[in-house]
């Protein structure tokens, strides 16, 4: 078993053995692989425009689809609670309704061969979908429904656009109950819809010296020296201290780095100079470029790669992150438990794009 420890996102996986590989064609990445992205948030705004609609739930302003966007996309980085704000309003929406569930799954594998991704590791809370209410009534087995319905939308998009995807559980103590023991329950019976690991979501109050980083390098610290971790969500605040920060180079510890959502959260101030990412490439650290939350920062993978290019990454630096993948140095263990055929197909996908 691997442990895998976020900054914002703490989470751990099984076994495996398929390697994720990236290519590149032009100046973008074709064959990418997604490691770090939320399914509610990256649910379309026209299907939640839509939801609340026929629901007749409040829509924010004059209740048309601009205003909706307008509502959800965050343009400043304020906070880490400031940008997720707008959960608040849109979990309605879905929250309990299956049938949405599986749509955004479905949806959400149509967006991401649109930004040629090969493979990606989604993550969601079960507990959050299915909501507080139908969670009472239904307890475990509504979770387990949920998870179900998640991977049908999936494997619907697989099989229609192409794209590989297994599944990462978020969990939280504090949630408004702990839902880390069913969360852990249903990792162990759901691996045949697709589960991979559990993301236990621990995030900070976005006060004080430490706020810009996701709970800053303390949060870092505790993620590699006591929960051993191979792969870290965001965190950029590991440049901040050169002892940790040295030990993840050494250790080859893998940071899930995701460009919009690092300005959008506040996690990172839009000027600075050099932006932890890019110092990452610099050290070469052993990183990926993800999309977090597509829904409230409004850009999808393909611009967080744009993003990368406007800091100076180069086709060549992208390669370097691809060969990662392919080299092992990454411990992304992906879990494509399937079969042999899976892994030709996606491996050809790949590769046959990478000259
Ligand atoms: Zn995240």
């Amino acid at each position: 078993m691997v442990l895998f420890v976020g900054a914002k996102d703490l989470w751990f996986l099984t076994t495996s053995t398929m390697r994720n590989i990236l290519s590149t064609k032009s100046n973008l990445l074709s064959g990418k692989v997604e490691l770090h992205v939320h399914l509610d948030g990256a649910a379309r705004h026209s299907t939640l425009y839509e939801l609340a609609k026929r629901k007749n739930l409040p829509l924010p302003g004059d209740g048309t689809l601009e205003d909706l966007e307008k509502a959800i996309v965050r343009t400043e980085g304020i906070s880490l609670y400031h940008f997720l704000s707008p959960y608040k309003f849109y979990n309605d929406y879905y929250k309990g309704d299956l049938d949405a569930i599986e749509r955004f799954a479905y949806e959400f594998i149509e967006d991401c061969s649109k930004n040629n991704v090969a493979y990606v590791e989604v993550r969601y809370m079960p507990h959050k979908l299915l909501g507080t209410e139908l969670y009472q009534m239904l307890g475990y087995e509504g979770l387990k429904e949920t998870v179900r319905r998640v991977y049908q939308g999936l494997k619907r998009g697989e099989d229609e656009f192409q794209v590989k995807s297994k599944s990462i559980l978020s969990c939280a103590t504090k949630w408004p109950v702990d839902t880390v023991p069913d969360t852990l329950r249903l990792a162990q019976n759901c691996t045949h819809y697709g589960v991979v690991g559990i993301d236990l979501l621990s995030i900070q109050p976005e006060t004080g010296p430490h706020g810009r980083f996701f709970g800053g390098v303390q949060y870092d610290r505790q993620a590699v020296e006591i929960y051993h971790t191979d792969r870290v969500g965001h965190g950029y605040s590991v440049v901040e201290d050169s002892n940790i920060y040295n030990s993840c180079l050494q250790k080859r510890i893998h940071f899930e780095c995701c460009p919009w959502s690092s300005y959008l959260t506040g996690a990172v101030p839009f000027h600075t100079r050099t932006h932890p990412i890019a110092q990452f490439a610099k050290d070469n650290a052993n990183f990926s470029l993800n999309s977090d939350d597509p829904t409230l920062t409004g850009r999808y993978l393909n611009e967080d790669y744009q993003l990368a290019q406007s800091w100076g990454f180069s086709r060549e630096q992208f390669k370097i992150i691809m060969w990662r993948y392919t080299s092992g140095d990454i411990e992304v263990e992906t879990y494509l438990s399937t079969t042999e055929t899976d892994c030709k197909v996606i491996l050809n996908k790949i590769w046959s794009n990478m000259n």
